[in-house]
């Protein structure tokens, strides 16, 4: 008896639908409140460093341009972000928010890890003046 039961459930799984999902070539839509990479909002920014304070893996940075003029980017490596959300929680101004963006990080370039938020001016000048110190002094 037992084993015509197993023999039905077998037929029966050979017909039914597949459960399981065929990813990466079919992918669902990311849920709406998914925690995924973060955004900042350098406008709303006060340079305040309460995100950068209790950031468990440091992997967030506000550099500062002109704190005067609340001029501000933001770096941040989402290869090292834990997705606990607590920099969201410790902007009092709303300049941090995360996405359902870049959800699945995978890629054996580790600069693709390596994001920048603000204004593209500041990022560059930032970026140049860090190639020109890792540079090493010609002698001659
Ligand atoms: S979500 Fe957590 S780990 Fe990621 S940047 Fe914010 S505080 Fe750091
Ligand atoms: S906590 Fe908010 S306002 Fe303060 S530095 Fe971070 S992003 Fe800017």
């Amino acid at each position: 008896m037992r084993l015509i039961g197993m023999l039905g459930d077998v037929v029966k799984s050979l017909f039914a639908k597949s459960a399981t999902q065929n990813y990466p070539y079919k992918k669902k839509d990311v849920p709406e409140r998914y925690h995924g990479r973060l955004d900042y909002d350098a406008t709303k920014c006060t340079g305040c460093m309460m995100c950068v304070r209790d950031c468990p893996t440091e992997t967030i940075k506000i550099e500062i341009v002109d704190r005067k003029t609340k001029q501000f980017f933001m770096t941040y490596n989402i290869g090292e972000c834990v997705y606990c959300k607590q920099c969201v929680y410790n902007c009092r101004f709303d300049a941090l928010h995360m996405t359902n963006k870049m959800w699945e990080s995978a890629s054996d370039q580790r600069e693709t890890f390596q994001l920048y938020f603000g204004k593209q001016e500041y990022i560059d000048a930032f970026l140049e003046k860090r190639a020109a110190e890792s540079t090493p002094a010609t002698e001659g």
